[in-house]
């Protein structure tokens, strides 16, 4: 019998196409890996239908991935309870602020050997401090959990151009044999056009994919205003730092070269940058005036801009720790989405540039 059972947790724009992987990976891998894949998916109704109802029937997420064909062993399942059972590998795969809300509602149903890896890009910041997504739901569960991200645009995955990703998972002390290891993910995840590394740096991973989207939001401001691509690679520069600079006072343990080697740290920036959701909704935001709520809802058609979260919770810790200073670009990107602070007063920031 294959020993691994796997669930998506989450049915978005990436949470879907991480779903299209990993089943043609467990159909290509029967011993290890039940070729059935589970997806969780948060409920709607479309033209009148169940959107599971059309996943399971015409095998494409016509909402959250228009246009991609999906392995016809991924089962969408409404309930999550339902989801999760047996399964011991779990992929997180959601929107962070839904993200509480499905803990609470696992806790108490899933396998007691459950493994699990988190590919949301956010942090759960408190004003004293914060902790990243993959820790959330080791507490919360009381299960392992590691972290994968990568410069993966999720239409470009699906559509299986390539690009790389980052892993990285530590093995529990009470690992047992035949446990889930770094190969078992590699294995997992990895396609010809989707390369896998794995690393052990847990938090690098993690701090790179939320900490990108700050940066993605004030390089579309840049977009949106034409100033150019030196302006805007100004910022990514500016961003990097600051990233790194972040990670360094609240991560002591995070190891910089993840920023500036892996596919989770400066490929994520750069690609975001360039093409993702992040940097339409400020570019938006710029030509039109209006606000980030407002843009989103327009633009995405109920997928999220996960950077207008977390640039309001990283201002709120930063304000709280009195280390604004040392933060001028996530700064004067939260004075702009949340207080109406001018865009066009951002170049003057240029000169607090170091
Ligand atoms: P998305 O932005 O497409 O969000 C839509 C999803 O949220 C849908 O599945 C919808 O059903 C769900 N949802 C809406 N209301 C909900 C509720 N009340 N409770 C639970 N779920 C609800 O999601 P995504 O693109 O799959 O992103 C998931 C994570 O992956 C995010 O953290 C994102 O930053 C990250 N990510 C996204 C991409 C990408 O290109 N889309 C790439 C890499 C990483
Ligand atoms: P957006 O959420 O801005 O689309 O970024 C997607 C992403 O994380 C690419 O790696």
């Amino acid at each position: 019998n294959p020993r691994f059972k796997v669930t998506v947790v989450g049915s978005g724009n990436w949470g879907t196409t991480t779903a299209k992987i990993i089943a043609e990976n467990t159909r290509l891998n029967p011993t290890l890996f039940q070729q059935q894949v589970n997806m969780w998916v948060f409920e709607e109704q479309i033209h009148g239908k169940r959107l599971t109802e059309i996943i399971n029937t015409e095998h494409e997420n016509i909402k959250y991935l228009p246009g991609v064909k999906l392995p016809s062993n991924i089962i969408a399942v409404a309930d999550i309870v339902q989801a999760v059972k047996d399964s011991n590998i779990l992929v997180f795969n959601l929107p962070h602020q839904f993200l509480p809300g499905v803990c609470a509602q696992l806790k108490g149903h899933i396998h007691p050997q459950a493994r699990a890896i988190s590919c949301l890009k956010g942090l759960e910041v408190t004003p004293d401090g914060c902790t990243l997504l993959c820790d959330s739901i080791a507490h919360g569960l009381n299960i392992p959990c590691g972290a994968l991200s990568g410069a993966n645009l999720a239409p470009e995955v699906a559509r299986e151009k390539y690009s790389e990703t980052t892993i990285a998972y530590k093995l529990p002390n009470d690992h047992f044999p035949g446990d889930v290891d770094r190969q078992t993910w590699k294995t997992l995840f990895h396609r010809p056009y989707f390369h896998v590394r794995v690393v052990s740096d847990v938090a690098g991973v993690s701090l790179g994919g939320a900490l990108k989207n700050i940066v993605a939001l004030a390089a579309g401001f840049v977009e949106g205003k034409g100033w150019g691509e030196n302006a805007k690679a100004a910022i990514m520069r500016r961003g990097l730092i600051e990233m790194i600079r972040f990670g360094q006072l609240f991560y002591k343990d995070c190891d910089m070269a993840t920023f500036t080697h892996e596919s989770a740290g400066v490929a994520d920036l750069i690609t975001t940058c360039a093409g993702g959701r992040n940097v339409r909704v400020g570019a938006e935001m710029a030509r039109s005036g209006r606000s980030a709520e407002a843009v989103e809802k327009e633009l995405l058609n109920g997928q999220s801009a996960q950077g207008v979260l977390v640039t309001k919770e990283v201002y709120e810790l930063l304000e709280n720790k009195g280390l604004l200073n040392e933060f001028p670009l996530f700064e004067v990107t939260y004075q702009i989405t949340f207080n109406g602070y001018p865009i066009d007063k951002l170049p003057s920031l240029f000169d607090r540039f170091d």
